[in-house]
């Protein structure tokens, strides 16, 4: 018989307490990397799909060195225009995908406390 995927250790790469303890800047590389697997967490264009581009470091934000369009790393997902920080945004996607029975919205914003 096949064991459940959420008992087995592939599904424990992700857990609250690894996010919390490493911080901002990485929550925000691993948004990065969950982004753009394909190209190990380098920035694509949205726009065009081209795959280089500026950072601009101070904004978290990125520029595409073909079509100029600016752009981040939650543009076009249901992140965009959040007011949370990367941590938070990752330890609810954390709760969320480790809630085998699911979760109420309710119990996640006491959780997080917003
Ligand atoms: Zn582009």
């Amino acid at each position: 018989m096949a064991q459940h995927f959420l008992l087995s250790a592939a599904s424990r790469t992700l857990s609250l307490r690894s996010i919390y303890k490493a911080g901002e800047d990485a929550a925000y590389e691993t948004f990065c990397q969950m982004r753009w697997p394909e190209t190990d967490g380098e920035a694509v264009c949205p726009c065009c799909g081209f795959d280089e581009t500026y950072k601009i470091t101070t904004r978290r934000k990125f520029k595409c060195k073909a079509c100029h369009h600016q752009f981040s790393v939650t543009s076009g997902t249901i992140f965009a225009s959040r007011k949370m920080d990367f941590v938070d945004l990752l330890a609810a996607i954390c709760i969320i995908v480790n809630a085998s029975k699911g979760v109420s919205m309710v119990q996640l914003s006491r959780d997080l406390d917003c």
